[in-house]
């Protein structure tokens, strides 16, 4: 063994990033094995948008832990800041969902209804001409839209870059590596994880390898059903005077500015294995749906185009804790869509199970044995 850790952190995305600094806050002695780079996955090309209120599951299993998560937040980011000089870039947001018929009206009016009920998320039901007149440049065919106000965005790539780097300034190391598989001891102890011709020894490992977790099914012998959902997004220059809303149309497409001055346009939901490429159909769709609620986005300029994987689970909820019959592994894996929003929520509770052996946060759900029957 070349070296040793107390605890070793498979992944540098934002879920293993964040579990590393809150480990180390608490004085853990922790190395963070990242095979690529730290933020060059999902958690630096991610759109970074915080949003509690309503995605996959919210309302349902996860609408607890994503508003914990939320309110984590509002902290975490200006205290690894502070920590770094790194940041994230945290924004209110002031988002337009709008509906062009009928049926996205009824839609859009199921959202407006929830939102009413939720503290701290002020809501206005518009039509069209409201729609128009907060955003001239918004599609004369917009019959509806609702207003919210109180989520946030993140520069995800800055985040995780930060929570990394404040994790190190706590006495973490970052190393360069591919783990390829766990040492166990003969009665199922964690000893140490095996890297291409070298190993570090440890007595607790995290597994947070995003879409990749699912190699893990060799290495722990239960089922971790997670992989792939690949999504696209174009950064586009835009003319004129910035847009000061986010649009969000049915089917999940939106129109976003930020806080590099470009505006996001996206995304797509790909079910094609590990293929991270930008494909020129997705550009044509995406901007299609976008110039649909912007027209004037026809005229822009498309500076980038990412892909990227995010991590889905065969139920679609998370995977938090201890593995059943592994003593000392845990998986933090799965958060999907919504991976940059539950970052801190799947960290805290892991480091909390690491450090306590228990966490306030509501994890029962989404724990790591629910597949192994099925
Ligand atoms: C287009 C798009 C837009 C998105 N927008 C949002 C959004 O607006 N809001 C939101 O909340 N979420 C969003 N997400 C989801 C979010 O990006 C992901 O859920 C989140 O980044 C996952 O973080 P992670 O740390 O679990 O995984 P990752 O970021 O994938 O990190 C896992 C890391 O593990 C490393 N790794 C894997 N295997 C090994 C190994 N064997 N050895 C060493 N290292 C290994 C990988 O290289 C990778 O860096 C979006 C995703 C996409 C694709």
């Amino acid at each position: 063994m070349t070296e040793t850790a107390e605890v070793v952190i498979i992944g540098g995305g934002i879920v293993g990033c964040a579990t590393g600094y809150f480990l180390a806050r608490r004085g853990v002695q922790v190395t963070i094995v990242e095979k690529e780079a730290v933020g060059s996955c999902a958690s630096g090309f991610a759109a970074g948008l915080l949003n509690p209120l309503y995605g996959d599951n919210i309302p349902g299993p996860l609408e607890s832990l994503a508003r914990e998560s939320f309110n984590m937040h509002l902290s975490l980011a200006e205290e690894v800041a502070d920590e770094t000089g790194l940041d994230p870039r945290m924004e209110d947001t002031s988002s337009i969902w709008v509906a062009f018929n009928e049926a996205e009206t009824a839609e859009v009016e199921g959202l407006f209804r929830l939102t009413r009920r939720m503290e701290g998320f002020p809501a206005q039901w518009l039509d069209g001409e409201d729609v128009r007149s907060l955003e001239p440049r918004i599609s004369p065919r917009v019959m509806n839209g609702m207003r919210v106000e109180g989520t946030r965005q993140v520069s995800s790539y800055e985040y995780t870059l930060a929570l990394s780097g404040a994790a190190e300034k706590r006495g973490a190391a970052i190393r360069h590596g591919t783990v390829r598989g766990l040492r166990q001891s003969s009665d199922g102890q964690v000893t140490g994880v095996v890297l291409e011709g070298e190993e570090v020894a440890c007595d607790k490992v995290v597994i947070a390898m995003g879409p990749w977790t699912g190699q893990v099914e060799g290495w722990l012998g239960i089922p971790v059903p997670v992989g792939p959902l690949k999504g696209q997004i174009l950064r586009l220059e835009v003319a004129g005077p910035p847009l000061e809303h986010s649009f969000y149309h049915s089917g999940g497409g939106y129109v976003s500015p930020k806080p590099d001055g470009l505006v996001w346009v996206g995304t797509t939901e790909e079910q094609v294995g590990f293929d991270d490429q930008p494909t020129p159909e997705a550009r044509a769709s995406i901007l299609k749906e976008a110039t649909g609620v912007v027209p004037a986005l026809s005229e822009a300029k498309v500076t980038l185009q990412t892909a990227c994987l995010r991590p889905v689970s065969e139920d679609g909820l998370p995977i938090i804790g201890a593995v059943p019959g592994r003593e000392g592994v845990y998986l933090a894996t799965g958060a999907g869509r919504k991976g940059i929003l539950l970052g801190p929520a799947l960290a805290r509770a892991t480091a909390d199970l690491i450090t306590d052996g228990h966490t306030d946060l509501p994890i029962v759900p989404f724990s790591p044995g629910r597949f192994a029957g099925a």
